[in-house]
């Protein structure tokens, strides 16, 4: 099983010729309300990555909150320790997308905030912390950090957007999946210096600094594994890529997926990279995952 705590959204994406001025009333010409929130865009994945899914976040109790949650219900994700917040909105992204594709958004957290370290022990006194336990930077540290400390099984943490975690967080983190940047910025919460580092000399630090085991991903060129074994590299797939947004979610979901069946963390992240590849071939986040069973890219070999 995998248990996501992590945030939901609602993504909504106006497109339009230009951005507006400060104070400029400008027509769009198109808008679309998506579910999003990395987390659970990385339950979703998990789920069509074969796993049994929960989905631990908040929501507001607003017209945005089963939108927000149609994806993961659809697939039969476990909602039930989903909390709704009372005059809080579910949280959401504003998105204009210019004609000349370039994106501007506005996130605005809403219940996502909301989630304290005291919501994480009730979940936890319920048992509702079992199995591979899966955490982003999306909602409040304290509570990704009391997660951490109370998960009782294995726990995947994907530093994105990079917050400001203790480093117990990263060192529980097994893996830690990170691009290039979350890398080195939980590198410098560990107290290293990744200035001028390479990225294979910065998943070497991050291990000699504690963590468990390091998946950096690097777009079209794959991703580097390591844990005590060393560090290897894991290839892409080559796809033509139509909309990458959502491919380190993807990734990030079926990896955990993959590790809650006992797979080793080479084979679990070579799943996750044929899944992202299929997910980069469609537009859109979750709407671009991969159903279950779908046959995905092979990799380079
Ligand atoms: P993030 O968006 O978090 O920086 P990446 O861009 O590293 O994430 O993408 C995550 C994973 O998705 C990569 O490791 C790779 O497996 C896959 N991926 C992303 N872009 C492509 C692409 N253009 N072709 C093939 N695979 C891709």
């Amino acid at each position: 099983d995998v248990t996501v705590v992590g945030s939901t959204n609602v993504d909504v994406t106006a497109t339009v010729p230009r951005l507006p001025g400060r104070g400029e009333t400008l027509l769009g010409t198109s808008l679309l309300s998506s579910p999003g929130g990395k987390g659970a865009n990385q339950a979703l994945a998990a789920s069509r990555g074969g796993a049994s899914v929960r989905f631990v976040g908040a929501v507001g109790n607003d017209d945005a909150a089963p939108t927000a949650l149609s994806h993961l219900q659809a697939d039969g994700v476990d909602l039930s320790a989903v909390l709704t917040r009372e005059g809080v909105p579910t949280g959401t992204a504003l998105i204009w997308v210019e004609d000349s594709a370039e994106n501007s958004i506005v996130v605005v957290p809403g219940a996502n905030g909301s989630i304290t370290a005291q919501d994480v022990d009730r979940v936890a006194e319920r048992g509702g912390l079992e199995g591979v336990v899966l955490l982003q930077g999306e909602i409040p540290a304290e509570a990704v950090t009391r997660v951490a400390e109370r998960a009782p099984g294995r726990v995947v943490v994907n530093l994105a957007p990079v917050i400001e975690v203790p480093p117990r967080v990263l060192t529980a983190a097994d893996p830690l999946i990170v691009n290039e940047h979350e890398g080195a910025e939980a590198l410098r919460i560990l107290g290293g210096d990744p200035k001028g580092a390479s990225e294979e000399e910065v998943v070497v630090a991050l291990l000699a600094a504690g963590v468990p085991s390091v998946v950096m991903t690097l777009g079209a060129r794959g991703a580097l594994v390591a844990d005590d074994s060393g560090v290897r590299a894991t290839p892409a797939a080559r796809v033509r890529a139509v909309d990458t947004t959502g491919a380190g979610d993807a990734f990030v979901g079926a990896a955990a997926a993959r590790l809650a069946e006992g797979a080793d963390l080479g084979a679990a992240a070579s799943y996750a990279a044929r899944f992202a590849a299929g997910a980069v071939l469609r537009a859109g986040t979750q709407s671009s995952y991969p159903l279950r069973g779908a046959e995905l890219p092979e990799l380079i070999a």
